[in-house]
């Protein structure tokens, strides 16, 4: 069900997360180590956001498909250096659509975002969630999928003045509360604070250096890799990690 990573610190080449280390996003798609709740590899699509320069907007690369096949990725992925990197591999939620733009990550101005999981009883579960949205969100949803009805949900609490951290636990309560056998492990980053939640998903995190990396699956045997707890939400910058855990609603 979806592999993501975030990740914080000295810029690097987004290869460096995405494609070299031994279980690199790449590799996490077609050999994952530990899915739950159905599907076996990540091939329906993927997506890279990074920031070019520091304190500016996100760009965001992501096409449906296998990563593996995307040589031009690759090739950008190795000279594109960045100290804020937001990726993700997509396996889609049967009946949800195959396109590029049901992939992660989902963006605004310095925002990224992204959902591994799914929304249960969809879409009936959260059609009065929905329905608190401005209209203009919902005509506007990348796809008619669960993960960019998320994404409104997200945003529309962080326009409303909530910190990244709330705005999460906040949308993982709600949609607990109306849905309760969703799978909701999001990731958002504004190239500053990186934030996670655990929901019935694996999430792992790796603080030091300067750096922190949240992922789905460590990408290597590094040692400092800690798996987060079900049920929380992760609030990082580069030099601070802290877990909390999330309310029911
Ligand atoms: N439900 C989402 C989608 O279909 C996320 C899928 C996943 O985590 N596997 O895009």
């Amino acid at each position: 069900m979806c592999r993501h990573l975030g990740y914080l610190g000295p810029a690097v080449p987004v290869s460096a997360l995405v494609h070299d280390p031994p279980h690199s996003l790449v590799r996490q798609s077609y050999a994952p180590g530990d899915m739950r709740g159905g599907g076996t590899v990540n091939v329906d699509g993927y997506g890279v956001g990074w920031y070019p320069a520091p304190g500016g907007p996100a760009v965001r690369y992501r096409r449906a498909g296998t990563i593996w096949s995307d040589e031009n990725l690759a090739q950008l992925c190795r000279v594109t250096v960045s100290g804020a990197v937001l990726a993700a591999v997509r396996s889609a939620t049967v009946g949800m659509p195959v396109a590029d733009t049901a992939c992660a990550p989902f963006t605004d101005g310095r925002w990224l975002f992204s959902h591994n999981g799914r929304v249960a009883d969809w879409p009936e579960s959260v059609v009065d969630l929905a329905r608190a949205l401005p209209t203009a969100a919902l005509l506007t949803l990348d796809a008619p999928t669960d993960s960019a009805l998320l994404w409104a949900l997200v945003r529309s609490r962080l326009a409303a003045g909530e910190g990244p951290a709330a705005a999460l636990a906040g949308v993982v309560s709600d949609v607990a509360a109306a849905a309760p056998d969703s799978r909701l492990n999001l990731l958002l980053t504004d190239g500053t604070a990186l934030v996670g939640t655990t929901w019935t998903h694996s999430l792992w995190v790796r603080a030091g250096g300067g750096a922190v990396t949240l992922a789905s699956e460590p990408l290597d045997d590094d040692p400092r890799w800690r798996e987060v707890p079900d049920g929380c939400v992760v609030a990082a910058d580069v030099s601070t990690v802290d877990v909390q855990p999330i309310g029911r609603g």
